[in-house]
């Protein structure tokens, strides 16, 4: 044996572990994949660094590596700094960090080969004559693309053809090839819009700062070009050889965008999202690594990306929260981009109509430079947004009169009417009038969600489904009663309202598959719809030109939560929501219905707009030093038994006491709001510092000691830098 090599493993230990290879450790370079046995299985782990020094320790115990699967890197060293560093910062364990930054088929050991395809190509671009009608029609359809074309383009444009070119071949016309299988680019372009005085700056600007870090928040209401000015940086970033890294949020309007993208350039443009295959999520990877896709637009995980010549980053809608991870490695996309934009030196732009607070904090800072699009690109003007008191006249589910009435004047108009209500399902209560029995979930503290159209009760939180009882299980008397409504009884009241209208809902049970979201997008595009009744999901980024109302049916749910959250979150909802109205020609509506119309939220955000709000939610913020002006670790710990998770926590509280001197306030073990949950007690310890590092040194000194606990190896417990979610 030559050579002992250090290999990170995807497991939860938070170590890596030493192998023994016959090779010399100038084989082993850094982010090479390897087989390797651990415990009773066989594992892909990655190499993290090699030595021949087999004096220093003794090597009787160590195992040896089975297999080497990679003759260059798989990780490039960028990446593999980059991973290093998110197991630092993350605290989480550097093998499953690996994992988290790698397609599937790759961690599972697959080959890091490149897919071919066969491609026809002519021999000569000589003119010829003497060629059936069809053979002509191939040659002249490979002149025009001299770098060849595989059979189902060809196919695609004279049909069935391959008779005839097999004819071709044999006279030696034209050859095949096996050629790397790359994505395809749109042979006809639409022209550019010529860009406007702040979108022209906002490319400007960020072109000027091209070949150093810097961050840049573009902030524009819905419909001020932001993309517009995506595509014109991106753009310039091809011209100049460098490949771009879009990074968007995980609802379906991926399609919609990504067309855009598609229709301007002429560019390899990848997309790693849930839609793709495993296999073409690695093909995708590894053309993004070699150079050989120019743009990569991806969710969340799309930030682990390998680039070999990314020239800049951008994430649309960066205040959304499906950037952070909820689970494992708890990452946050956005932050993972900042720094490695940094390392890279190069700019990212980070855009949206509602930035986070964490973002307007930085610009405050200094750190961030502000560019902002005030104007809708296409003119359309803002909607006029109004409260209405659902203290007031209600119709039926919730929908007050005067909702009602404008629904009614719009559907006779012949527009459009957008409606949201942030639950799915029928109702969220089902309760007996003679006992007040409530149906609530066996395995969560948490009611059970009707939900009519299935005869079944669901638990929105473990996904628990039960029949839709006809009697109370307690008395047995037929009285259950539903209270409140989600989008199920929406869809149902309006469509008793309009019989002649169609309604369509849009939520996560309507809308299961991910292209089946793109499907119904286009459907209202063409107005195959004309009430439209969604969660959230509706609220993002797309374009129905022909909705002139939005209505937001119950709006008070983020007024009074406990999560310091809650208030930001509902003013960029509420925002992107009234960005649906009006991006027509048309002009726009907008109708909230709250019980609290006088709240002094909807004063700051109605009569001064979500910048003049986040401002002020964020100085609150600072003033007891809450993120992001201060910083926060949750950690967390669940078991089937009730104690456990507590006693854990309050072991790790003891060892944080022992030295903690006081820059980290410790706060708990409390159970969480939800204690129970998928039949699992939790609990959670919350850190919080005015300064972001004393936390990481309490946990850099302390993680070791903590993982050592008997109780650790028993209950599931995890740690979760800068959470977003502290129920
Ligand atoms: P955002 O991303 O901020 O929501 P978009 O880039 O989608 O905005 O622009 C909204 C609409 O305005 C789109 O239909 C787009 O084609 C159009 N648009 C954007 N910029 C211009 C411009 N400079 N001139 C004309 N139309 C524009
Ligand atoms: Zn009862
Ligand atoms: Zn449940």
């Amino acid at each position: 044996m030559t050579s002992i090599v250090h290999i990170a493993i995807p497991c939860p230990l938070r170590q890596g572990f030493d192998y023994l290879s016959d090779l010399p450790s100038t084989a082993w370079s850094k982010g090479i994949r390897v087989k390797v046995p651990f415990g009773s299985r066989q594992v892909i782990g990655i190499v993290l660094n090699s030595h021949d020094n087999l004096d220093k320790q003794p090597i009787s115990k160590l195992k040896v590596i089975i297999e080497k699967l990679d003759e260059q890197p798989l990780i490039t060293v960028e990446l593999f700094n980059l991973i290093q560093w998110v197991s630092h910062y993350y605290h989480h364990p550097i093998g499953e960090c690996f994992q988290a930054a790698l397609p599937k088929k790759l961690r599972q050991g697959e080959s890091a080969e490149l897919l071919t395809e066969t491609i026809w190509k002519i021999t000569s671009l000589k003119k010829e004559d003497n060629l059936g009608i069809k053979q002509q029609k191939i040659i002249d359809l490979l002149v025009q693309n001299a770098s060849g074309l595989n059979q189902q383009q060809i196919t695609q444009q004279l049909g069935q053809s391959r008779s005839s070119l097999i004819s071709l071949e044999n006279k030696q016309k034209v050859v095949q090839q096996q050629q790397i299988k790359l994505p395809s680019t749109t042979q006809i372009l639409s022209t550019a819009c010529q860009l406007n005085d702040e979108q022209q700056c906002a490319v400007d600007t960020v072109w000027s700062q091209r070949s150093s870090f810097s961050a840049h928040l573009l902030q524009g209401i819905t419909g001020s070009g932001k993309t517009e000015v995506y595509i014109h940086l991106t753009q310039q970033m091809l011209a100049d050889n460098k490949q771009v890294l879009i990074l968007i949020p995980e609802i379906g309007l991926t399609t919609q965008f990504v067309e855009r993208f598609r229709q301007r350039l002429a560019a390899r443009i990848v997309v790693l999202n849930s839609s793709i295959s495993a296999g073409e999520r690695k093909q995708s990877w590894l053309l993004a690594k070699e150079g050989l896709a120019d743009v990569v637009i991806g969710t969340r995980s799309a930030v682990f990306t390998s680039l070999k010549k990314v020239g800049l980053i951008i994430i649309d809608e960066e205040h959304d929260s499906s950037y952070k991870q909820q689970d494992g490695l708890r990452y946050h996309a956005r932050n993972i981009a900042l720094v490695r934009a940094k390392r890279l030196s190069i700019p990212i732009v980070l855009g949206s109509a509602t930035p986070s607070l964490e973002s307007l904090y930085h610009v405050q800072q200094g750190r961030y430079k502000l560019l902002t699009l005030n104007k809708r690109a296409t003119g359309a003007s803002l909607p006029k947004v109004k409260m209405v008191d659902t203290a007031g006249p209600t119709a039926n589910s919730g929908i007050t009169s005067e909702l009602y009435q404008a629904i009614q004047t719009q559907i006779a108009a012949g527009n459009q009417v957008l409606l949201f209500i942030n639950r799915r399902g029928f109702a969220p209560v089902l309760m007996c009038h003679e006992c007040n029995w409530q149906a609530t979930c066996s395995h969560c503290d948490a009611r059970m969600i009707v939900h009519h159209r299935r005869h079944i009760l669901m638990c929105h939180h473990c996904g628990f489904i039960q029949r839709l009882p006809q009697q109370c299980p307690q008395c047995k008397t037929t009285d259950l009663n539903t209270y409140g409504a989600g989008t199920e009884q929406i869809e149902q009241t309006l469509q008793g309202y309009f019989p002649d209208t169609p309604v369509l809902r849009i939520d996560r049970d309507s809308t299961q598959r991910v292209n089946a979201f793109a499907d119904v997008v286009k459907y209202i595009q063409q107005g195959g719809a004309k009430i439209l009744v969604g969660t959230q999901m509706l609220a993002k980024g797309h374009d129905f030109h022909n909705v002139t109302l939005v209505g937001v049916i119950d709006a008070d749910q983020g007024l009074f939560s406990a999560d310091f959250r809650a208030t930001e979150v509902l003013a960029q909802l509420i925002t992107q929501v009234t960005g649906r109205a009006g991006r027509g020609k048309k002009a726009g509506k907008v109708l909230i219905q709250t019980s609290q119309p006088q709240h002094q939220l909807w004063q700051d955000l109605i009569g001064k707009g979500y910048s003049y709000t986040a401002k002020k939610l964020l100085q609150q913020r600072q003033e007891i030093s809450l993120p992001p002006a201060g910083s926060l670790c949750m950690i967390r710990a669940e078991d089937k038994q009730q104690q456990l998770a507590i006693q854990f926590l309050t072991e790790v509280l003891a060892i944080f006491n022992q030295h903690n001197q006081q820059q980290v306030m410790v706060m708990g073990p409390v159970p969480a709001i939800m204690e129970k949950r998928a039949g699992r007690y939790r609990a959670q310890l919350l850190l919080s510092s005015p300064q972001r590092k004393p936390i990481h040194q309490l946990l850099d000194q302390y993680i070791d000691v903590i993982s050592r606990l008997k109780l650790a190896r028993k209950v599931r417990w995890s740690i979760d830098i800068d959470p977003l979610d502290l129920m």
